[in-house]
């Protein structure tokens, strides 16, 4: 993963946002942190805990239409445990928009009085949206706007595009401010560098696909041994911690992925197959999954 560490870790730019969100904190009541459901560890930002130190903070578990939602379920009680609220939410069609705004006048609910002691009653709740690239806070932030009639936030799909701080005003009381800056993960540790590439985070051209995919399976027949038998019609089951390679093999020998001589096109294959779990073909599937002592 040192590639992915060379391409994208600039310290000299996360110290300029470091210090940004620093100042940004006193424009805001409260962060709303986006995190990828499926890794709920590698796309939160590791130094995101000092800077905001006691700001009322609401944890957005979003992408989690692609995420096990048991596992969902069990990272918002250890977020809990923690005394963080966590919230499941899809910003593709809006589900679990409405918690959001319920609990985000929850946590503020001492603030909300204060301000209404003082006469401010209906001062609009202001928000910063933090994530990674790519998690989606132009995907939430659109879905807050979505029919306050305040225009529309640029949604890019390529990783690592760097955009102008901006304020929104939406309905229901809130405004919103845009990322300072870009807020890289924590890319010196390789186990996370690889699961924001299984996810797609990070530029694929920079990526060994063939290795990728591979890992990729390795991890999903531990963690879900079902799931690679099912969709690709792959008999795995008799034979368990079979080498990645032998997996990805076997795909693409079943969907006739095949070069000259009968060898299997195994670079196709991978390419396949990190596409189909990133686009939620292989089923709902969380990478890493949450240790809870609440069963709740
Ligand atoms: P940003 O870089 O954090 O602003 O992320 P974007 O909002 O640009 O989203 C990155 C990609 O993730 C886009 O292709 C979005 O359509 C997709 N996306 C964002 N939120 C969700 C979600 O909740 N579910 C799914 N399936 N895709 C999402």
């Amino acid at each position: 993963m040192s590639d992915i560490q060379a391409v994208q870790w600039f310290p000299g730019h996360m110290a300029k946002t470091r210090r940004k969100i620093t100042e940004d904190l006193k424009l805001v009541e409260l962060i709303a942190e986006l995190v990828d459901a499926r890794i709920p560890q590698s796309s939160s930002n590791p130094v995101l805990r000092n800077i905001i130190k006691s700001k009322p903070k609401i944890v957005l578990l979003n992408k989690s239409d692609m995420a096990d939602p048991v596992q969902t379920n069990r990272w918002i009680s250890r977020y809990r445990e923690e005394g963080t609220v966590a919230i499941a939410l899809d910003s593709k069609t809006g589900k679990g928009m409405s918690a959001f705004f319920q609990a985000a006048r929850e946590v503020l609910k001492e603030q909300i009085a204060a301000w209404e002691r003082k006469g401010m009653r209906g001062r609009p709740i202001r928000i910063m949206v933090l994530g990674i690239p790519n998690v989606g806070k132009s995907s939430f932030i659109n879905r807050m706007l979505a029919g306050s009639g305040a225009g529309k936030a640029e949604v890019r799909d390529k990783p690592g595009v760097t955009r102008e701080n901006r304020w929104f005003t939406v309905g229901k009381g809130f405004e919103l401010l845009d990322t300072p800056g870009v807020l890289w993960p924590k890319f010196e540790d390789p186990i996370v560098g690889e699961h924001l590439a299984f996810t797609g985070a990070v530029r694929d051209e920079i990526l060994d696909m063939e290795g990728l995919a591979c890992r990729l399976l390795e991890l999903l027949s531990t963690l879900y041994p079902q799931a690679i038998p099912y969709r690709y019609k792959v008999d795995l089951m008799q034979e368990s911690n079979l080498p990645g390679y032998e997996i990805l093999e076997r795909i693409g020998r079943k969907r006739g992925m095949l070069i000259s001589g009968g060898e299997v096109d195994t670079e196709r294959a991978a390419i396949t197959v990190l596409d189909e779990y990133r686009s939620g073909k292989l089923g709902r599937m969380t990478l890493e999954q949450a240790i809870s002592c609440d069963k709740s």
